[in-house]
Order: C-alpha cells, then structure tokens, then sequence
C-alpha cells in the first residue's frame, strides 16, 4: 500500500472531474520540512514554530530565530509557506519560559494572548519573521484569535516592529496575514476580522474542544466529543461561507482534515486548502483522486443535515 501511494507523489491534487485543491503539509521542524517532497506536500499550512522551542532551555535571540526561518525559506524553494506564531500555553508548555500558574490553563493567557502579554519574546520572532520575508513569501498567522480587538492590537505591533528594523536598518519583507479559527467566537466574529485577513485556517483540534467544553487531551472525553460532530461541522460551514463571501483564501489545518473520508467532505463545504501531517499527506491525496468533486458537494449537503454524531461517522464511512 505504501509504494502504491508513493506513487501518487507527484501528482496534482485533484478530484476525477478536475477540481484542485492545495494539499500542504503541518511541520514543527527544519528536519520535517526536509521531506515534504517525499510525499509530494504542495508547501506548508502550518508550521508550529513553538515545536522549535521544545528541546531548548533558552530562547533564541532574534538573529538565531531569523536564521531559522531563512533556512526554513530555503528548504522551501519558493512553496506556500504558512508560518504561525509561537501558540504557548495550555497543551503547549515550553522548557524555556515559566509556566503560569492558572486554574483554567486552556481558558487562560495562551496562544496570541501570552505573546501579547510578552512584548519581549513576540517582538523577537515578529522581527526574525518580518526579516526572513525578505528572502521569501511568507503567510504569518496567529493562534487563538477571537475578536477584531486583538487583531487591531497586533497589526500596531507589527508596525512598530517594522519601525523598529528601520531604525536598525535590518531589510524586512511584507507578510500576508492570516488566523487559526479555533474557537467559535471566531466564526461567528469574522464579518469583522476578514477585511483585515489574507486568509484564514480553521483549527479544528481546538475548534471542537473550545465548542464541545472538553478537553482535548482528556482521552475519556475524545469518543464523546470526537473531531467529526454536526456542531463544529455547522461552524465550519459557516466559518467557509464567510470567507468565501469576501473572497478570503480558507484552508483547514486540524487534524480533522487528515482522515481520507472526510477531507472530501470538506472540500464539497468549500474549502481551498487543506493542510495535514506529513504521514497522511498521501492517503489523503488518494481519497480526493478517487472522487468527483460532484460527490464532494453530495456528500456535503448531506452530512450538513446529520443530526447525529454515529451517524454522520457511518454516512462518511459507507460512501463509496
Ligand atoms: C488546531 O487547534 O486545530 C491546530 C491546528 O493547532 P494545534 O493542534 O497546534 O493547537
Ligand atoms: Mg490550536
């Protein structure tokens, strides 16, 4: 099976009838971003920069950070490369920085609120960011975002960013900018934030946990509450519909999108662009050459009207 698959590496994306979609790679490493041509991955859609943090005791100063990223540019040769800012806190706690002590971690200062909350250490890799753009295209998106406030805050920190490099002569390079829809508020506040967005990605691990109010790195609540539910599917749809409304790029970097069943699914609801582990890359492409997109947009209008979890898992799992 697994030579029978490689052999699909460099082929398109695309459904029997012809329709395309990006199929990019979710990396945490230089190492991994090394072999994204194994599977054939069109670039990355999410690249965890806070997995470049995991193994050091110290965090790395801006000059080290932008030769990260540079280096990343260079393995990339020119692909889609999404790069999202340090996502710290909760499930994601680092050697290097001291934990905060919170009753409710995946409710409290994470994601895009701990870099806002620590000037020092954003500032740091929105400039590395901001200087490695100058080599190459790059897509920044932030992680947790819920309202136009907090986009509004980090668009005047960026600024001052870039302010600052021109105060220091450091060349930078203009980003387009996105964010991880991952909790429901951010669905339902998009008509505000898109006219400020290039693009979003829905984050569906923390999309279902912030919808369903369970954790997810509880295992006894994961068949409960698993990824695919008529609840987070009808956000999704509503998150896609408001993208493609205003003509904003929407792609899916959960984990959701790794099941070769469903990723039909979400191309039928509109989707450009899904972004899964390297290790699924390849049946994931599989699953999308062995459909129509006409199945896609059936298989679509008929999940959208499941009720019931069980069953939206068997109607998936039974289409042929
Ligand atoms: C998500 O929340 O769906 C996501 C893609 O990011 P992470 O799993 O890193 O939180
Ligand atoms: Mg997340």
């Amino acid at each position: 099976r697994k030579q029978q698959l490689l052999t699909l590496k460099d082929l398109p994306t695309e459904t029997l009838d012809g329709h395309s979609v990006s199929l990019l790679a979710n990396v945490g490493s230089l190492n991994e971003i090394s072999h994204l041509a194994d599977v054939g991955a069109e670039g990355i859609g999410l690249f965890r920069t806070e997995f470049m943090l995991m193994n050091t005791s110290t965090l790395p100063d801006e000059k080290t950070q932008y030769h990260f990223y540079c280096d990343a540019l260079h393995l990339m040769e020119g692909k889609t490369f999404t790069i999202r800012t340090l996502d710290v806190g909760a499930d994601k706690e680092l050697p290097c920085l001291t934990p905060l002590i919170e009753d409710n971690p995946a409710l409290g200062i994470r994601g895009i609120r701990y870099s806002l909350a620590n000037p020092e250490l954003f500032n740091t890799q929105v400039k590395a960011i901001l200087r490695a753009a100058n080599h190459g295209a790059i897509r920044l998106m932030f992680p947790m975002i819920n309202q136009v406030e907090e986009l509004e805050a980090l668009f005047g920190f960026i600024e001052e960013c870039k302010l600052e490099l021109i105060e220091e002569e450091k060349g930078f390079g203009e980003l387009s900018y996105g964010i991880v829809v991952e909790t429901p508020a951010a669905v339902l506040n998009l008509s505000s934030m898109l006219p400020l967005l290039d693009f979003i990605s829905i984050g569906t691990n923390d999309l279902t946990q912030y919808t369903m109010a369970a954790d997810r790195t509880n295992p006894s609540l994961t068949k409960t509450y698993p990824s695919l539910s008529p609840a987070v599917l009808q956000l999704i749809k509503t998150a896609i519909d408001h993208a493609r409304e205003n003509n904003i790029k929407v792609s899916l970097c959960g984990e959701l999108a790794s099941d070769p069943k469903v990723a039909p699914l979400l191309v039928g609801m509109g989707i450009d662009e899904l972004s899964v582990n390297l290790s699924s890359l390849l049946e994931v492409k599989s699953g999308l050459r062995d459909i129509s997109y006409q199945t896609c947009l059936t298989l679509a209008k008929h999940a959208l009207k499941i009720k019931r979890i069980e069953e939206l898992y068997l109607y998936i799992n039974g289409f042929k």
